[in-house]
């Protein structure tokens, strides 16, 4: 649905910033591409502008493919922008670019809904989720689109039912543009991470689209270009498990009735190894790719954060189980936690050679507001706003410590000769039991075969010839080549060419160590 019974017009600009480089952003991968310039469509900014009234022009632009222009901000009567902590510092740039042309300026998203006080220049606050506050931010511009006086706070009381989101408005943005496609099935997750902010700004009790809304969605983002994979952004793709038992059939017909050109990737709890039922169906609907905040092997310290529910089933066990169904995992890791002793970096390590996987997204430990772990740390005296560190925790072990640890733990665990060995272990012992697709039309169109012999000839010129990490380069793909896995050279070297790449950025201390972190390793767009 969309907001009703607006008679003005006004144009909105919708501007979404720019990310630091992260481990998560993989753009490193882009020029390996046919044009990728972005992560992944933002679905809040995207929401809001479906969500606007049916008359009301509204221009997307991603920061992270083009800055916004002067035409942009003179074309505008008014600006929307959304974002995460990390992009704090690029949200309040955007804001003192659009004042330059005296337009009121409304922020909403995850960051501003958890910290207000970080955004004091905007006009308007949107603090929650989508419902009354954005209808009352809609009709406070559509009366009057001059900047107000004073900041106006407009908070969330009343959330619109999931049931009645529209469809993002994908068509506004270049979705081939995207390294990845996005979706949104639920919001919230049941468990109660110390560290984590979900909870806390989503709920405990996931709440819900409809799985004819998701199939609609992936109709539309095919529609727009999508290629390749579709990332599940829910908190937790199991937060609700019978809900992701009736959304799995629907998704299974719809691959089936589309050719399967698109694969599925989720974020999910650990403890879905204990469900075979969602594994299997998730390996019908094809689900290649799950992400899993392990956060730590050490039992104690998943104690300590809460996390108990990482130990159903032992750690080992149950990421292989996960590679049976042909899944291959991503982990999520911190260093800095309490319970973190000196040899923590070399358990890490260990680790990781033992379980093969090849991504492991290690930061450091960061208290967000609004979450237990924050509360604790406030109350021990241990936050420490400095924007010079890369974290606001006052570790146990010494701050230097930590971080060197960090930097030799990214020096190690992706030299290239060890991260091409455990894709190799994927290669051999995950991607076979993939669900293997019947041909398709679709799989097999022109438009999917040129696009293989595009990112091919570029890992091939820049990988291989150009690259610096060259006879480990031609060691794994001239396997691949005489095997026939192309699909598996060219997924596999996308991802572990940013890996190599961003891990040597760190290892030499040249970006944050946290994801969250306040430092700002790069310039942020800057204005026209
Ligand atoms: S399981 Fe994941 S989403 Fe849920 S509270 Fe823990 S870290 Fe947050």
């Amino acid at each position: 649905m969309r907001a009703e019974g607006i008679e003005t017009v006004r144009r909105i600009l919708c501007v979404f910033p720019r990310y630091t480089s992260s481990f998560g952003t993989f753009e490193y991968a882009y020029p390996l591409t046919d044009g990728v310039q972005a992560f992944m469509p933002p679905q809040g900014l995207l929401l809001i502008a479906a969500y606007l009234p049916e008359n009301w022009p509204v221009r997307f632009i991603d920061e992270n493919i083009r800055s916004a222009s002067t035409e942009d901000f003179e074309w505008a009567e008014a600006v929307f922008v959304s974002g995460m902590h990390i992009q704090r510092q690029q949200m309040n740039d955007i804001c003192r670019r659009a004042h330059a042309f005296d337009l009121a300026v409304a922020i909403g998203g995850p960051s501003v809904s958890a910290c207000p006080e970080y955004y004091p220049a905007f006009d308007y606050l949107h603090v929650g989720e989508m419902g009354d506050a954005t209808n009352d931010l809609i009709a406070r511009i559509a009366r009057d689109p001059t900047r107000p006086e004073q900041q106006v706070v407009l908070k969330t009381a009343d959330r619109l039912d999931m049931t009645k989101f529209p469809i993002p408005a994908y068509e506004l943005a270049d979705i081939k543009r995207y390294f990845l496609g996005s979706i949104q099935y639920s919001s919230g997750c049941p468990y109660q991470c110390e560290f984590c902010d979900i909870p806390g700004l989503y709920g405990r009790n996931p709440r819900l689209k409809t799985p004819q809304q998701i199939t609609a969605e992936l109709d539309k983002l095919l529609e727009c270009g999508v290629m390749g994979s579709v990332y599940f952004v829910d908190d937790n793709f199991i937060g609700n498990r019978k809900a992701a038992l009736d959304l799995l059939p629907h998704l299974i017909e719809w691959q089936k009735k589309t050719g399967y050109v698109l694969r599925f990737s989720c974020e999910a709890t650990l403890n879905i190894a204990k469900r075979p039922e969602i594994l299997s169906k998730m390996r019908e609907a094809f689900f290649a790719t799950i992400f899993c905040g392990i956060e730590t092997p050490d039992p104690v310290a998943l104690k300590a954060m809460h996390k108990d529910h990482n130990m159903m089933v032992p750690i080992m066990e149950a990421i292989s189980t996960l590679n049976s169904f042909g899944m291959e995992v991503v982990s999520g890791i911190i260093l800095g936690l309490d319970t973190d002793k000196p040899e923590t970096g070399q358990h890490l390590l260990e680790f990781i050679d033992a379980s093969q996987i090849p991504l492991l997204t290690i930061n450091l430990l960061q208290a967000l507001p609004q979450t237990p772990l924050w509360d604790r740390l406030k109350r021990e005296n241990r936050l420490i706003e400095d924007e010079g560190r890369d974290s606001n925790v006052d570790f146990r072990l010494p701050y230097e410590d930590v971080v060197t640890t960090w930097r030799a733990c990214m020096g190690s665990a992706y030299q290239p000769d060890k991260l091409l060995e455990r894709y190799e272990y994927q290669i051999r012992e995950t991607y076979p039991r993939r669900l293997q697709p019947p041909p398709s039309p679709e799989r097999a169109s022109w438009k999917n075969i040129k696009l293989g012999l595009t990112m091919l000839r570029n890992i091939f010129w820049k990988v291989g010839i150009l690259g610096d990490y060259k006879r480990e380069f031609w060691k794994f793909a001239l396997r691949r080549l005489a095997r026939g896995e192309i699909e598996y050279l060219i997924s596999s070297i996308l991802v572990a060419h940013h890996l190599i790449m961003f891990a040597r950025d760190a290892s030499g201390g040249h970006t944050n160590a946290s994801y969250y972190s306040l430092k700002l390793q790069e310039a942020s767009v800057p204005a026209e």
